[in-house]
């Protein structure tokens, strides 16, 4: 049986890009966030674990680092990308699983993370519009707190 889609298809392209965790849990959330709350409908997906942890310079994620740095590159030169969204998530499995990090010490790692990412893609990837932002979660809420990055 085939599934047919309710929604239409739209070839234009908004020229931002967020890189989040690829936890399934907190899709839908990031999904309504970027399309309804930062007005960024169709924006590309960079999803896995950890979302820009690794981008912040730790060896266990030498390997993701290069892989989305690709990936970004490869969406500058063909959809024109000229704007990055980066969130981190309350709970983060990749952080405590991977990092080995204890559960006090995530948020504060992970909002380091997303300002050491966003230097980052400005030297790297050359985009300098950067947005970040932290889910917190609270009873069973998402909310999207903006970082400040200087
Ligand atoms: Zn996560």
């Amino acid at each position: 049986m085939n599934y047919q889609s309710p929604y239409e298809y739209e070839k234009a392209r908004i020229h931002a890009a967020a890189v989040y965790c690829s936890d399934g849990r907190v899709g839908a959330h990031f999904d309504d966030f970027l399309t309804n709350g930062l007005k960024l409908p169709r924006y590309d997906r960079v999803a896995l674990p950890g979302g820009c942890a690794c981008l912040a310079g730790h060896t266990e994620a030498h390997l993701e680092e290069q892989g989305v740095v690709d990936e970004l590159k490869f969406l500058v030169d063909a959809h024109g990308l000229k704007r990055v969204v980066l969130i981190a998530h309350e709970g983060c499995a990749f952080y405590a699983e991977r990092l080995h990090l204890p559960g006090a010490l995530l948020e504060a790692q992970q909002r380091i993370d997303l300002a050491k990412s966003t230097l980052f893609i400005r030297r790297v990837v050359g985009i300098e519009r950067v947005d970040c932002f932290y889910a917190a979660l609270r009873d069973k809420v998402i909310t999207f707190e903006p970082v400040e990055v200087k």
